[in-house]
């Protein structure tokens, strides 16, 4: 299969080379030219399988220039012990109608780990197939989760080497010490004095600087991104929803053929455009929830018709959805148009000329078809953890709390009240002041690892210990730097 791009609907490209490249060359992201299709002997099949088989007869049809061996192999080694459940995705029922999708279970405790377990083995073999021999050197820039879990995906990948740049505010005193105590020989990170978007413009900069990526390429080295637009980060997302719903089947949960609403704590749009992909490519799927915090760009985008991220920004207790553009709904904008990419090519140029566009009533009707939009402030997503923890003794993190209340909202509003899977994004350990506060009114304790101790104390749990672990653990990377310093920081690691 080969891939277009939502700016240009020509282009054709195999799978490694979108997967290498990250994003097209007029800017845009990669799609596949078409969707493969899940009928009912597939789904049939894939509920007779574990996780790991799921995932590599799935991704088989999107990674058509892989071997069934390499892919089969890429999926045993992302898929495995590092997972601290043998179901990799598990599901616990909250309700006798909600399901919550644990994406958490992976050695970072967010979902991120679901695509960056796999992303190192398939972009090193997708350099390998179209620019054989090339160090890569990978970029990131983070509000949190993203770095941890690509600096553990990518640690000690041979002919791979990470950056991973942070906003010295923003992120939570966990997600810095997962930073910063990272091991491995190839990786490297820094503080960045400034906000995320910040960072982000810095490390955009430094990927098209023309004297770095000269000098990098004199040493047959590329820069390369672990982002979310890249496809290598989505088609791993897709893998979990199908498994979810083979789940259920197997579990005598649904019937076959019955159709689950899917809710999603969202921010980049790229874990919810996943859940979509899945439907378009016939999992029995009804609407689609997105949930968004306060900064509800998305909520108003799907009751409106217009994206406006012109705006003020909130710092919220759901970090990793504090974002106000979001990336991925470009890919979305491109199959509601009927993939016409002169019509998204200028959305995303007023975009950035304007902060704000707007799509026509043809195109808001198909948005709302599929998609309702809610959102939850700070009191209600502090209110939603506690709820679920005295109703259902459910301990939920921060961002999943954002879905349930939403959920809840949808099912009063619309009578709707389908079975539903709510993807539950991280463990409520990465965010333990917050949800102490939730749950005692206080964040009660000296520091972060204490609040971990008297969360599991007062709930019964167990803190997950690499995340306990950390306290010990040697903090290596300290440097903090201005934002005009990151190009020095990146030529003295390295050694350009
Ligand atoms: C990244 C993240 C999200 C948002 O996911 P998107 O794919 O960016 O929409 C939600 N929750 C957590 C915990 C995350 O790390």
């Amino acid at each position: 299969m080969n891939y277009k791009s939502t700016r240009n609907s020509q282009i054709g490209v195999s799978a490694a080379a979108a997967i290498a490249g990250g994003i097209s060359a007029e800017g845009g992201l990669y799609v596949p030219q078409n969707l493969p299709r899940l009928d009912e002997s597939r789904l049939d099949r894939l509920i007779g399988m574990d996780y790991r088989r799921r995932a590599s007869d799935i991704l088989g049809d999107f990674l058509t220039d892989f071997t069934e061996g390499e892919i089969t192999a890429c999926a045993n080694a992302a898929y495995g012990a590092q997972f601290d459940s043998p179901h990799i995705a598990p599901i616990a029922k909250l309700s006798p109608d909600v399901y919550m999708l644990e994406l958490w279970h992976g050695p970072t405790c967010a979902f991120k780990d679901m695509a960056l377990q796999l992303l190192p083995h398939l972009l090193t073999r997708s350099v390998a197939k179209t620019a054989g021999g090339k160090t890569i050197d990978i970029l990131v820039a983070t509000s949190g989760d993203t770095g941890k879990a690509a600096l553990e995906g990518f640690k000690d990948v041979p002919g791979t080497n990470i950056l991973v740049f942070y906003p010295e505010v923003g992120v939570s005193e966990i997600q810095k010490r997962q930073m910063t105590s990272q091991e491995g020989k190839n990786v490297n990170v820094c503080g960045v004095r400034g906000n995320f978007d910040d960072t982000q413009t810095a490390v955009k900069g430094i990927f098209t600087d023309k004297n770095l990526t000269g000098r990098l390429a004199a040493r047959n080295a590329m820069f390369s991104s672990a982002n979310s637009i890249n496809w290598g980060r989505l088609a791993p997302q897709i893998v979990y929803y199908v498994s979810a719903w083979c789940d259920l089947v197997a579990g005598e949960e649904i019937a076959r053929g019955d159709t689950v609403n899917i809710c999603v704590p969202t921010g980049n749009f790229g874990n919810i455009l996943a859940a979509y992909y899945a439907k378009r490519m016939g999992l029995p799927i009804g609407r689609l929830i997105c949930a968004s915090n306060i900064n509800k760009v998305l909520t108003d985008f799907i009751s409106t018709g217009v994206y406006d991220r012109r705006r003020e920004f909130h710092a919220t207790s759901s970090p990793s959805m504090d974002i106000l553009i979001s990336s991925n709904l470009e890919r979305l904008l491109f199959a509601l148009t009927g993939e016409d990419s002169a019509a998204v090519s200028a959305m995303m140029e007023e975009l950035s000329a304007s902060g704000s566009y707007s799509v026509p009533q043809k195109l808001l009707g198909a948005l709302q078809d599929e998609f309702y939009g809610g959102s939850a402030n700070e009191e209600e997503t502090l209110l939603t953890v506690r709820e679920t923890f005295d109703r259902y003794g459910y301990l939920c993190d921060t961002h999943t709390a954002v879905a349930l209340k939403v959920h809840g909202e949808y099912v009063r509003r619309t009578g709707d009240s389908a079975k539903t899977i709510i993807a539950s994004t991280a463990s409520p350990f990465k965010f333990a002041g917050s949800i102490l506060k939730a749950l005692t009114g206080e964040a009660s304790g000296p520091d972060e690892f204490e609040r971990m101790k008297r969360l599991a104390e007062i709930t019964g749990t167990e803190p997950p210990p690499q995340l306990m672990g950390l306290r010990d653990k040697h903090e290596r990377f300290l440097e903090i730097c201005d934002k005009d310093e990151m190009c020095r920081f990146v030529c003295s690691a390295l050694e350009i």
